[in-house]
């Protein structure tokens, strides 16, 4: 499906990101993967798939280092058809407590990686006439949680950029649109319900329970697989005229 197209996916070592390579390179896309950690594992896996894989470690939160990812995908892969902005990081607490750090921090790799990446991004896909941009936002890119205001800012913004852009390439073959997912059991949440068991003295399992089932009405994890294959359908033509959404994947969370 997409065989000669390469996808860049940024925090695609572990979690929802790796998931979405996994399934791009299962339909025959080329993958460009990024992120901290190992990266050995995760090149192997899209490997085996019989696609081309490349690596960056461009730390997202650094904008000379974005540019240099995005200078390695031109000249190692002929560009970046598919982008996919994922990312991300989260810090609990409530606002007045909130450190300066983690807020820039959380502003800078959530919310303004996206600008860094799409800006130059964009031209060469519009020369080319195709090209997809999906945003890897929240469901908290359309409703808040208390302690999180800082990444509710950056997805509620995420959002709003992925809207904008929409717009701006909505005569040509490029789309942009947003993934809004609720709970999906990765290390980054893992460190939530890790907290949660440690704060109210309760077994992992009971933390993992109570955190879905708090919010979530179908009390069911999301699956990465679901994710990668959600991308894998924004990608495909029946896709193309799908612009500017924010396509929540979160078991009725913000039907509520
Ligand atoms: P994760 O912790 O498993 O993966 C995050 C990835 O981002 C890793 O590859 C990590 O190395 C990378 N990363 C972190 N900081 C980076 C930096 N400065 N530069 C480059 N790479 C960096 O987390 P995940 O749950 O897979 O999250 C992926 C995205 O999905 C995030 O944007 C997150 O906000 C979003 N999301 C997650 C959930 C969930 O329930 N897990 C729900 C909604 C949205």
């Amino acid at each position: 499906m997409f065989k000669g197209k390469t996808a860049l996916v940024t925090g695609s070592t572990s979690g929802i990101g790796l998931g979405i390579a996994l399934a791009l390179a299962r339909k025959g896309a080329n993958l460009v993967l990024n992120g901290f950690g190992d990266s050995a594992g995760p090149q192997a896996a899209v490997a085996a798939l019989g696609v081309k894989v490349g690596y960056h470690g461009a730390d997202m939160s650094k904008p000379t280092e974005i540019e240099a990812m995005m200078a390695y995908a031109a000249s190692a892969f002929g560009g970046v058809d598919i982008l996919v902005n994922n990312a991300g990081i989260q810090h609990v607490a409530p606002v007045e407590d909130f450190p300066v750090e983690r807020w820039d921090a959380i502003i800078a790799i959530n919310l303004s990686s996206a600008f860094h990446t799409t800006r130059l991004a964009l031209a060469p896909m519009k020369a080319k006439g195709w090209g997809r941009v999906i945003n890897i936002a929240s469901v908290h890119g359309l409703v808040a949680s208390a302690q999180k205001s800082a990444y509710v800012a950056a997805k509620h913004g995420i959002v709003g950029f992925t809207k904008a852009v929409a717009l701006e390439t909505a005569t040509t073959g490029v789309t942009v649109n947003a993934i809004c997912p609720g709970w999906v059991l990765t290390p980054l949440v893992q460190k939530q319900i890790d907290d949660r068991a440690a704060q109210g003295g309760i077994s992992a399992d009971r933390a993992r329970i109570d955190l879905v089932g708090e919010k979530q009405p179908s009390q069911q994890f999301t699956t990465t697989q679901q994710l990668g294959d959600l991308a894998v359908f924004l990608c495909s033509p029946a896709a193309d005229n799908v612009r500017g959404v924010s396509w929540a994947v979160d078991g009725g969370w913000t039907a509520q």
